[in-house]
């Protein structure tokens, strides 16, 4: 294998160049490493070299670590995973500390080869932090460039030494966005934040840095660390403006983590810990931190779901073999809320569209919105009036169902009622050529129903948004019993088209995501009924990293849609209907005309201008609040377990067919804890027996609505999981 080039210039300078074979961007593995490692021995042993430049073949530097070595790492590090981990990391510091040292004498400083890296464009991950043990860094001038440590967003921190070179670079005020958010940066802004050193015009990278590297001296090349005196900038904890921005910190983040992400929590304490001693033990102290963070399941469950099976269900994991799909004019029916957001996606990602309404005014409506976010983006310099101008002229609002004509998909977003719905589709297919796909946008009603109405059900499929469009990123493909594999096709090649992220699921009454998160939301409201504190009911929600607690959710998404889906499933389920005594209290909200926000009124109370204030005190006149009150932890499992168990018996129903989407839409679709990988990884992390014996426990104290489903029974008993038995397995279409 090699990942990296080795020459030597007629100057006597090194160029070890980054160039993964077959990949786009360089991204590092084991056997990487170990290669960078032997050719800087090689350049440090070798007398004719004066000096080296690190640099890349590709347009960019590397985009990190491979993350499927990530999420393995504690799988592959042996009996004792935690020694394995340490050892390994350690490893990696030691080839990095041994580029920042370069040959030098430990006592002298001197003597050392100086090193440059030189960026031809992005560098994340591992790809700054092997630069940050350079002596100095160019980078290219290229906008586009993105520069920074991302990893805090896939639930670990820099730990290859990155944490503790940034914040002795920069001070832990100015690392704090780079190192708690994962800010990234153009090599400009780079520039100026003390990232990177020097940037210059892309065709004079390489020769700026081996210009620098043949004239550095040795007090160019030693670290500041490393030098006599240094001073932690802005202050270590103890100094009193760094005791302030510690404080604040720790503050910061608890806010915003809640204190559920484990690696947040672990950086900022390898920061602390690390400012208070010399650079070498901080080092050791980051490792530990690492290790601490990879060994919790939260790191890998993270990892595998937000990138590597959401990537493998955006490349198609459960696509039919047919081929290839891609839409080419898109017909929408219906421009209201959802229409008007399909819309301006589509046109976003270059499909023409005919946007269809019953009046003129409401399809012009449905197009002024995708107007309205373009302007946004404008005024937030993320569009140009050149992109806007292009992408509306893509949206066609109409009346006229001959508009349709070449749409080789359409899908249906109007008022959800059956006949309006049958109406349209008869109209459309009237229209359309004989291959086009017809999707609806429907939230409750079954496709197969729905289909009746199509001449041709086999190209009949759900497709299913989630509101607002242009932020969501879960779509739900539901099959119809007689939808066919290439109308599956198209929706998957379509919501590729517009990067999303598709799960595909079999028709039933919710489908997947809202069957998940209805049973949240009735909890939650079950609990007020019950005189349980709402501040508790909802505090305890965010406290276990849930977005939105259950009031406020209910209160987003309008209280008069529950009522309205109350009834519908009460009508449609008779005297099996479970779910009254929630209805005591979403019925009692609407009487009293408190819709949720769009009201300036509902669970909690809202200033004129639409602010949330606190939770409204009417609530707890009518449903008093008990003497006794439940642990959090309770509450906590009541609304965990209320959506993890729907899901497991979607799995069974054979609604859900593969756990990956599962998890995956459980975190893009309601925000399900993301540390925890999302709904059936959580059931995971806990155990199968423990979560049993939980269900049991909840069941008699609050009804059958816990009893723990068969196929997690099985598990129990089997002492498996849900990813030893299922992973990579896909359910048969029910
Ligand atoms: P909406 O009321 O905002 O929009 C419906 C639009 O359809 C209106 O503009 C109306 O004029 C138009 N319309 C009605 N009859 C028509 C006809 N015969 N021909 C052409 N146009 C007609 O509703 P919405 O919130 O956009 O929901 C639309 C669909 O999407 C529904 O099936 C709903 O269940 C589903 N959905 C809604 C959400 C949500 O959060 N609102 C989320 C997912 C799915």
């Amino acid at each position: 294998m090699t990942d990296f080039t080795y020459e030597l210039d007629a100057d006597g300078v090194a160029v070890i160049a980054w160039d993964v074979k077959n990949k786009s961007m360089n991204v590092m593995s084991r056997e990487g490493f170990v290669e960078l490692d032997g050719m800087v021995d090689k350049a440090l042993a070798d007398e004719a070299v004066k000096g080296v430049v690190i640099t890349s073949a590709k347009d960019s530097f590397a985009g990190g670590m491979d993350l499927n070595i990530i999420a393995r790492m504690k799988e592959d590090a042996g009996d004792d995973p935690a020694r394995g981990l340490f050892d390994g990391i350690m490893q990696i510091h030691a080839i990095l500390r041994k580029i920042e040292r370069a040959g030098m004498d430990p006592k002298t400083n001197k003597g050392g080869k100086p090193i440059a890296a030189a960026l031809p464009g992005t560098a994340l991950g591992i790809g700054l932090e092997i630069p940050l043990s350079c002596h100095r860094i160019f980078a290219a001038d290229n906008p586009k460039a993105k520069i920074g440590l991302p990893e805090i967003k896939v639930g670990i921190f820099p730990g290859a030494g990155g944490t503790t070179r940034i914040s002795r670079k920069l001070g832990a005020m100015a690392a704090a966005p780079i190192l708690l958010e994962g800010k990234l940066l153009d090599p400009k802004k780079a520039k100026s934040s003390g990232i990177v050193d020097e940037v210059v015009p892309a065709d004079e990278l390489l020769a700026s840095a081996k210009a620098w590297v043949l004239s550095a001296k040795d007090a160019d090349i030693v670290k500041p660390w490393d030098q006599k005196g240094y001073k932690f900038p802005g202050g270590a904890p103890y100094h009193p403006t760094g005791f302030m921005t510690f404080v604040g910190a720790s503050a910061m983040v608890n806010g915003n983590t809640k204190g559920v992400y484990p690696a947040a929590k672990a950086l900022l304490s390898a920061v602390y810990e690390g400012a208070l001693v010399p650079f070498d033990t901080a080092l050791k102290i980051e490792a530990r931190w690492f290790t601490n963070v990879l060994m919790n399941p939260s790191s890998s469950n993270m990892i595998r779901s937000l990138f590597i099976n959401k990537e493998a269900l955006e490349k198609g994991a459960n696509r039919p073999d047919v081929p290839d799909q891609k839409v080419r004019k898109l017909g929408i029916l219906g421009a209201g809320m959802m229409g008007a957001g399909i819309a301006y996606v589509a046109a976003n990602a270059g499909i023409e569209v005919a946007l269809i309404d019953a009046k003129q005014d409401a399809a012009d409506k449905g197009k002024a919105h995708a107007e309205s976010i373009l302007d946004k983006g404008i005024s937030r310099k993320k569009v140009t009036p050149e992109k806007k101008d292009e992408v509306l002229s893509r949206i066609l609002p109409t009346t006229d169902y001959d508009a349709l004509k070449g749409c080789d998909l359409i899908v249906e977003a109007v008022f959800e009622d059956p006949k309006v719905k049958a109406e349209v589709t008869a109209k459309a297919e009237a229209i359309l050529g004989d291959d086009a796909i017809f999707a609806t946008n429907t939230s409750t009603l079954p496709i197969t129903d729905l289909a009746k109405a199509s001449k041709r059900p086999e190209q009949f499929i759900g497709i299913h948004f989630f509101s607002p469009v242009d932020k969501m990123l879960l779509v739900e493909i539901i099959k119809g019993k007689q939808t066919g594999d290439v109308a599956v096709a198209k929706a998957l090649d379509f919501v590729r088209q517009i990067r999303k992220t598709p799960i595909v699921v079999n028709d039933a009454r919710f489908f997947y995501a809202n069957r998940c998160i209805i049973p949240y939301i009735n909890e939650g409201l079950r609990m007020v009924r019950e005189g349980v504190t709402p501040a508790l009911i909802e505090n305890a929600a965010k406290m276990v990293g849930m977005p939105l607690g259950p009031l406020q959710l209910t209160d987003e998404t309008s209280i008069d849609l529950g009522a309205k889906i109350a009834r519908a499933t009460r009508a449609a389920m008779g005297d099996a209907y479970p779910d009254g005594e929630v209805d005591e209290v979403i019925f009692w909200m609407e009487e009293q005309g408190r819709l949720g926000r769009k009201a300036n009124a509902g669970f909690y109370a809202y200033d004129e201008k639409g602010k949330r204030q606190g939770l409204w005190d009417g609530l707890i006149d009518q449903f008093p609040v008990a003497d006794e009150q439940p642990d959090l932890q309770e509450v906590q499992q009541r609304l965990l377990f209320a959506q993890a168990l729907e899901a497991v018996r979607a799995l069974e129903d054979g609604v859900l067919m593969d756990i990956r989407e599962g998890d995956v839409a459980s975190i893009l679709g309601w925000g399900f804890a993301p540390w925890s990988g999302g709904v059936l990884s959580w059931l995971d992390m806990v155990g199968a027996a423990w979560a049993v014996e939980r269900c049991d426990t909840l069941t008699e104290a609050y009804g059958k609505r816990f009893e723990a489903p068969a196929l997690l029974r099985e598990l129990a008993e089997n002492g498996e999981g849900f990813y030893d038995r299922l992973d990579g397995q896909r359910a048969d279409a029910a």
